[in-house]
């Protein structure tokens, strides 16, 4: 015995095996019981009379051989049986032995608990397999019976349109042609979310035009992006193969579904799209995309809540925006299932940047085409990146950028004014309002009854106003 140890007494050990959870049983080499803990007398329900039964008697399934003699080699090497109690019900239980001879142990916990609680979430499990099963199919064929009527509607209008309509009409059918493809567009990120969620969603291995298909989606938005103003600059490594394998339409979703964001949530300022090869090995390259904008911006919380399903930042911002919240739900998945990350660099009021990778496999016997970029309408067309360095200059009023923008803004406002576009002059007039912040009080006391005009829909008095600002600009930074 060590200095300082004190010994472990009999009583001592009898005291904490009677506070321990489990059963401990001791028992000699004929399987004769000369001591249990309380535990093992409770639950046995021998009580005191535990001490002189056979351990045999205990675990009958597993000990009680022909000849009547109990192995103690089969003990030691017993993990889990069942253990009977002297009413004759049983138990399951897990087990260690410490078998050497005259004096043996036995530690065993009742799990038949734990193991119910195991069925029940196997049973729970599948379940809820079972109805997200249910629920998926339903929502594909939901959808996919949505599409039938969506299309209905669309063609009846191409052919009223082809037959000849007035310019009221017109107006009417296009507003219902965005409708649907609106709708269509919804019904079409449900299918996928389905998808992807019952993992039923595969990648097409194809060979395509990488430059072509960040083209392809610049125009998509282009018509949006010039409408609200806005400038956008897209920048391509030059080392990126021209053909690629992977799936391009979801490539395309990616991109499209971050830029269609990018032009709903910007209105002064310009988006960014930055494309970067961080790794080609063998026929393998991983592409690094970054799309940012001069937007609203999104804060710490409403990050949290992103790229999860049905969720927008804020409900005040769906109805003002509109959108289901399903979109970066599946742009992340969708990342995920080409081997990338997805990320969100954000300040509120600032702008966002998300940032993407994805691996994709490159063309192998296809001839590059060394000028291919120049083919391509929005790929570093937009070099001269000193005229957006300073984009941040954008709101200190009477800087070449502030003046630029200013001038810009005042020229589609007039445009949005003069063809009674009220709702796209009211978003140019609340720009122009944010852009002279810093100017004298006369300027922006102009450009705040400016605001109001529009916002009334009173085309004289605001051509009026809009007269007097641009006066007033022009005295204060020229050239307006
Ligand atoms: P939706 O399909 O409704 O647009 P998304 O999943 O694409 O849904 O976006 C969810 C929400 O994230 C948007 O409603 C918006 O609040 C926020 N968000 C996404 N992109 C941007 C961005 N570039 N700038 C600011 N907010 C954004």
């Amino acid at each position: 015995m060590e200095q300082g140890q004190e010994a472990i007494q009999v009583e001592d050990f009898y005291h904490l095996a009677d506070t321990a959870l489990e059963i401990i049983i001791r028992f000699d080499k004929e399987g004769n019981i000369l001591y249990g803990n309380q535990q093992a007398k409770t639950e046995l329900g021998y009580g005191e009379e535990l001490a002189g039964v056979n351990i045999s008697s205990v675990f009958p399934a597993e000990l009680q051989s022909e000849g009547g003699e109990i192995s103690l080699d089969k003990v030691a090497s017993m993990k889990e049986g069942m253990m009977y109690r002297k009413n004759g019900t049983c138990f399951p239980v897990r087990m260690t032995a410490f078998v050497d001879g005259a004096k043996n142990l036995l530690f065993a916990i009742n799990v038949a608990k734990r193991i119910e609680t195991e069925r029940k979430l196997v049973r729970m499990k599948e379940e809820m397999e079972e109805t997200i099963k249910v629920r998926n199919e339903f929502v594909a064929n939901v959808t996919h019976e949505l599409r039938t009527p969506v299309n209905g509607v669309k063609g009846h209008v191409t052919n009223m349109l082809e037959a000849g309509v007035t310019a009221e009409q017109k107006r009417t059918l296009d507003i219902i042609t965005r409708c649907c493809e609106n709708m269509s567009a919804i019904i079409n990120n449900i299918l996928d979310f389905s998808k992807l969620e019952a993992g039923k969603f595969t990648l097409e291995q194809k060979e395509f035009n990488f430059y072509q298909m960040v083209n392809h989606a610049v125009e998509t938005n282009i018509t949006a992006i010039t409408a609200k103003g806005l400038h956008i600059i897209v920048n391509m490594d030059k080392t990126i193969p021209e053909y690629l394998i992977g799936d391009e339409l979801r490539l395309t979703q990616i991109l499209n579904n971050l830029l269609s964001n990018a032009v709903k949530f910007t209105s002064i300022g310009y988006i960014n799209i930055e494309v970067t090869k961080t790794v080609q090995f063998d026929d393998e390259v991983e592409l690094f995309f970054v799309v940012s904008d001069t937007g609203i911006g999104i804060s710490q919380e409403e990050k949290d809540k992103l790229f999860k399903s049905f969720s927008q930042v804020d409900a005040s911002i769906t109805r003002k925006y509109g959108g289901t919240g399903l979109g970066l739900a599946i742009t992340k998945q969708l990342v995920e299932l080409m081997d990338g990350t997805i990320h969100l660099d954000s300040e509120k009021g600032k702008g966002s940047s998300f940032s993407y990778s994805v691996r994709l496999h490159v063309a192998q016997d296809k001839k590059e085409d060394v000028n291919v970029r120049g083919q391509f309408e929005f790929i570093n067309q937009n070099q001269d990146m000193a005229n957006f360095e300073n984009m941040g200059e954008i709101f200190h009023y009477g800087t070449v950028e502030n003046a630029e923008e200013l001038r810009n803004k005042m020229e589609k406002l007039i445009i949005c004014m003069e063809v009674g576009a009220w709702d796209k002059a009211e978003t140019f007039s609340h720009n122009i309002k944010a852009l002279v912040e810093e100017a004298p009080q006369e300027v922006k006391k102009a450009a705040f009854r400016l605001e109001m005009s529009v916002r009334k829909e009173k085309y004289d008095k605001a051509v009026e106003q809009y007269n007097g600002l641009k006066n007033l600009l022009e005295e204060s930074i020229g050239g307006m």
